[in-house]
């Protein structure tokens, strides 16, 4: 098929807008828009009209070519027949919503999509049955490059297609504009100081967040947390709506962490990026609980996230042992054989309403002892990542195998435990 014919085909019945028109060749050439193919093919079918050939096409696309030899009437056209002059007369309206709404965001990069209406769809299905499909574009690859042109132009900010910062969507079907915001994601340290209150926040279980009697209309079980500490400044100073703490591991809500871990917060729906870490790491640190250090953005959050998920760090714990009669200290040399074999522990009790009831091996690397007291005992212990370490030294009715208490024939009071070292580091 001939270009000109397709495009008298064409034309002969409907009106089409530069742009649509030239989308039909829109695989032809590079370096022009579509709505420059348009023109040229229009205009060169009115110079072969001037001249004096007669060709049946609908004159309402001569509309505003002025003809010198030829006297034609040209009447107003209608709305083009594919776009309904989305071009022309509604895509600067639109693009003003959309800078409006991403007035509120501060960014550096955005991705645009579209939905289109199905009708718009349809008749465009339609005219491609008398074209080249090889030609041809799709009208959603053009409305999504010309809406990125005009944000990029009038913010001033990049089109990115791998982790932009906003992703516009724009649905032409619905009327509607809604943005997706990037979480920003902040990689830092922490230590934990005190005892007693949970990594991440912990809603109460009874009205789940809203406030009721049991929470003291707080929403949740403790009045802080790692998390809470970390986040309330950053949720300030980005307008985020909220956090997810995510890190390698955590200690028990009772033990302390000494040493340095490793943490993603991921603040999410950020109306502010630019922010000062060094200040607000400072603000963080006016905390009497928890400690930060080595705080920086990063970008691929989600990778990150799993890979600081995935990494397996030994531990080193300090526990302070309150037995329930003296120690033998004849027997405290047998603690050795617990770094021999694999120490097995089914799913601690303290648990087993959350967590599926399974088994787990886990190497106890090194351990060494001190006598507080007659009946208290200093352990320092080196562990695999995931050993349960208060059910190592209680045995938990049976459910850890080998086990302190057991090993010493004496029962648990009580424990205190920090973790005091935490082997390795996770690159980022
Ligand atoms: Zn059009
Ligand atoms: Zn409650």
């Amino acid at each position: 098929m001939k270009i000109e014919e397709i495009y008298i085909k064409v034309l002969k019945e409907v009106y089409l807008c530069d742009h649509c028109l030239g989308r039909l060749f829109g695989q032809l050439l590079s370096g022009l828009d579509n709505e420059e193919r348009g023109k040229i093919i229009r205009y060169y079918l009115a110079f072969l009209i001037d001249s004096g050939e007669k060709i049946d096409i609908n004159l309402a696309n001569f509309y505003g070519i002025n003809f010198r030899n030829v006297k034609i009437e040209i009447p107003q056209p209608p709305k083009c027949f594919i776009c309904e002059n989305f071009f022309d007369e509604k895509i600067d309206e639109l693009v003003k919503h959309v800078i409006e709404k991403l007035s509120k965001f501060e960014f550096e990069s955005f991705l645009i999509g579209s939905i289109i209406p199905r009708r718009i769809l349809s008749v465009e299905e339609k005219v491609w049955e008398k074209v080249n499909l090889e030609w041809v574009e799709p009208i959603k690859a053009e409305v999504n490059r010309e809406l990125g042109k005009l944000v990029e132009k009038f913010t001033k900010k990049r089109f990115e297609l791998k982790n932009p910062d906003i992703t516009i969507l724009v649905d032409l079907e619905n009327d509607r504009i809604s943005l997706q915001v990037r979480s920003l994601y902040i990689f830092g340290k922490y230590k934990k100081l005190v005892r007693g209150i949970p990594q991440t926040k912990w809603l109460c279980s009874k009205c789940r967040g809203k406030g009721c009697i049991a929470c003291k209309g707080t929403g949740k079980l403790y009045a802080t947390s790692v998390q809470e500490e970390i986040e309330k400044p950053l949720l300030k100073a980005t307008g985020a709506k909220k956090s997810s703490l995510h890190s390698s591991g955590r200690e028990d809500i009772d033990a302390r962490c000494l040493d340095w871990r490793t943490f993603i917060i991921e603040l999410v729906k950020p109306m502010k990026r630019k922010i000062d870490l060094k200040k607000l790491q400072r603000e963080i640190n006016k905390s009497k609980k928890v400690k930060v250090s080595a705080m920086k953005i990063i970008k691929e959050g989600k990778f990150f996230i799993r890979k600081l998920k995935t990494e397996k760090l030994d531990k080193s714990y300090l526990a302070e042992v309150k037995f329930e009669k003296s120690i033998e200290k004849k027997k405290l040399k047998e603690l050795k054989k617990l770094t021999l074999e694999p120490i097995v522990q089914k799913t601690p009790l303290r648990v087993l309403h959350r967590r599926a009831d399974k088994f787990r091996k886990r190497l106890i690397k090194k351990i060494s002892w001190k006598l507080l007291g007659r009946k208290n005992l200093q352990l320092k212990i080196r562990a695999e990542s995931g050993l349960y370490i208060k059910e190592l030294i209680t045995g938990d009715e049976g459910r850890t195998k080998p086990n302190v208490a057991e090993i010493l024939e004496n029962k648990v009071k009580k424990i205190i435990l920090d973790v005091v070292k935490i082997h390795g580091r996770i690159k980022i």
